[in-house]
């Protein structure tokens, strides 16, 4: 099975030149060897073969390298291109402003419209609870970031200097920050970067299909109560220190939807111990679930809500936290005694960022896009799911505009292919070589695709999917 090994366009999934053969490094004629970037989440920036696939061009649901090849873009970018890559509304709100006003500032009490209004806008979008100030970033990370501080202010505005700990999920991305590294429950983020943080706990994610088989962390298998058990034993009677921040999908760990009660559950533990709950909703905000926010699908009422991504459909970097009306009152009040609320960025509101956003949230309205996701979703959902009998599957999951894939043998998570065999990352380069793309985690395949894909786009997407898997089985064979 060494073959695999040597899969076509292994050494740019994994960014690495360990297993690139000179043959695969010619094959989409790309003459870009190297680059001067140290480059986010590529292994090997510093050798002279790495052959980036440089996205040059956008259309829609796809993009086009700078070779002219077209791929289906399934993951939008990186689960944020929600109107696709050539809105040509939003090219027009960031040049009516761009030719107005490029930058101000928001802070001492000076701002810019599109800020003010982009403010109001957004918390009108969100219902699940009420939000009473939206403190705007240029990240998710930022925005995660903002939440930690937010959350210590407040409680060392209220006298409570101990309530300091946050619990967030094993599997979980929250960015990449100091805090929000930390905050994720992905090993790799951490090593060797002296993360997490102390004030950072990690609990398990609630994965059924992983963890119900002998021989797994049976105590933290997907029966929520399990999941609550675990919040309880962080905490400490007196000390109660905790809050709790939960991304609503776990994307970026292999896209694993929670158990259909868990939230519930998650919510009276939650309101029991006076735990803050932050909703990280950079993935499922606006729409990518089928519903205007992951908090409206699962019945969440969270206290803060982190933002970005397709705030501004990406053409723009922005990123937002709400918070509610008690979690405002408290900063309010202590930020009048300190003579200031001494947090913000430059970019903080930027009024271009914003205008994009406004506008996004606009198209998001008069198209009616959650009823477009609706209707596509299931065929996206069925066409893919269609497929989870495959002898190198162990499981497909998702809902709405997101899917993860997990390649194992037997069919089981006990049996976990080799990962020198790249299994996941010869799936993501036939993928590619046929006009593709999707993200490639270990054996983990992961799908969030625009939320303006037409119905045959969905069927293209499914036909190379089915492609690539036939390809990966006789490979695997
Ligand atoms: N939170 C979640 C759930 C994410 O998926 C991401 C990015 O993928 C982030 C936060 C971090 O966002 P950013 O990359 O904009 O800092």
């Amino acid at each position: 099975q060494d073959h695999l090994l040597r899969a076509p366009f292994l050494a740019r999934l994994y960014g690495t030149k360990a297993s690139l053969q000179k043959e695969d490094s010619t094959i989409d004629g790309n003459s870009f060897k190297g680059h001067d970037m140290l480059a986010p989440f590529t292994a090997g920036w510093q050798s002279s073969d790495l052959h980036p696939l440089i996205i040059d061009k956008s259309e829609g649901s796809y993009v086009y390298d700078i070779n002219g090849k077209k791929y289906l873009d399934a993951l939008a970018g990186l689960w944020c291109t929600a109107l696709g890559g050539n809105e040509p509304r939003l090219v027009a709100a960031a040049t009516k402003q761009l030719n107005k006003l490029p930058f101000y500032h928001s802070f001492w009490n000076r701002t810019t419209k599109p800020s003010l209004d982009l403010a109001k806008e957004l918390l009108e979008t969100f219902t699940a609870s009420k939000m009473a100030k939206a403190f705007f970033t240029n990240s998710g990370s930022e925005a995660n970031d903002t939440q930690v501080k937010l959350v210590w202010y407040y409680n060392n505005a209220l006298g409570r200097p101990n309530k300091k700990k946050f619990i967030a999920r094993a599997k979980s991305y929250h960015g990449s920050t100091l805090i929000a590294a930390s905050l994720s429950g992905l090993p790799a983020l951490h090593q060797k970067f002296d993360l997490p943080a102390q004030f950072v706990l990690h609990t398990d994610c609630p994965h059924y299909w992983r963890y119900h088989l002998p021989g797994w962390h049976l105590s933290y298998f997907s029966d929520p109560l399990n999941d609550i058990t675990c919040i309880n034993s962080h905490g400490n009677a007196r000390d109660r220190s905790l809050h709790l921040l939960l991304s609503l999908s776990w994307g970026a760990g292999g896209v694993i939807p929670p158990p259909a009660t868990y939230f519930d559950k998650i919510q009276a533990v939650v309101k029991k111990y006076d735990i803050l709950f932050i909703a990280d909703e950079v993935i499922c905000a606006f729409g990518r679930l089928g519903t205007m926010y992951g908090c409206d699908k699962y019945n969440i009422k969270p206290d803060l809500v982190s933002v970005a991504k397709a705030l501004s459909s990406a053409y723009m970097p922005i990123g937002a936290v709400m918070v509610s009306p008690e979690v405002s009152d408290v900063i309010h009040s202590q930020s009048s005694k300190l003579g200031t609320f001494s947090h913000g960025f430059t970019y903080s509101g930027h009024p271009v960022a914003c205008a994009v956003a406004i506008e996004a949230l606009k198209i998001y309205k008069e198209r009616n896009i959650l009823d477009h996701v609706n209707r596509i979703a299931p065929k996206f959902q069925d066409g893919v799911k269609a497929f989870a009998d495959s002898p190198i599957i162990g499981e497909i999951r998702g809902t709405g505009l997101i899917l993860g894939t997990e390649f194992v043998d037997n069919k089981s998570p006990n049996d976990p292919f080799p990962p020198e065999w790249g299994v996941g990352a010869y799936f993501g380069a036939q993928c590619e070589k046929d006009g593709m793309l999707v993200r490639v985690a270990g054996d983990n395949i992961m799908m969030s695709p625009p939320f303006i894909m037409s119905p045959e786009e969905v069927d293209e997407l499914i036909s190379k999917y089915g492609k690539a898997l036939r390809s990966t089985e006789e490979r695997v064979k």
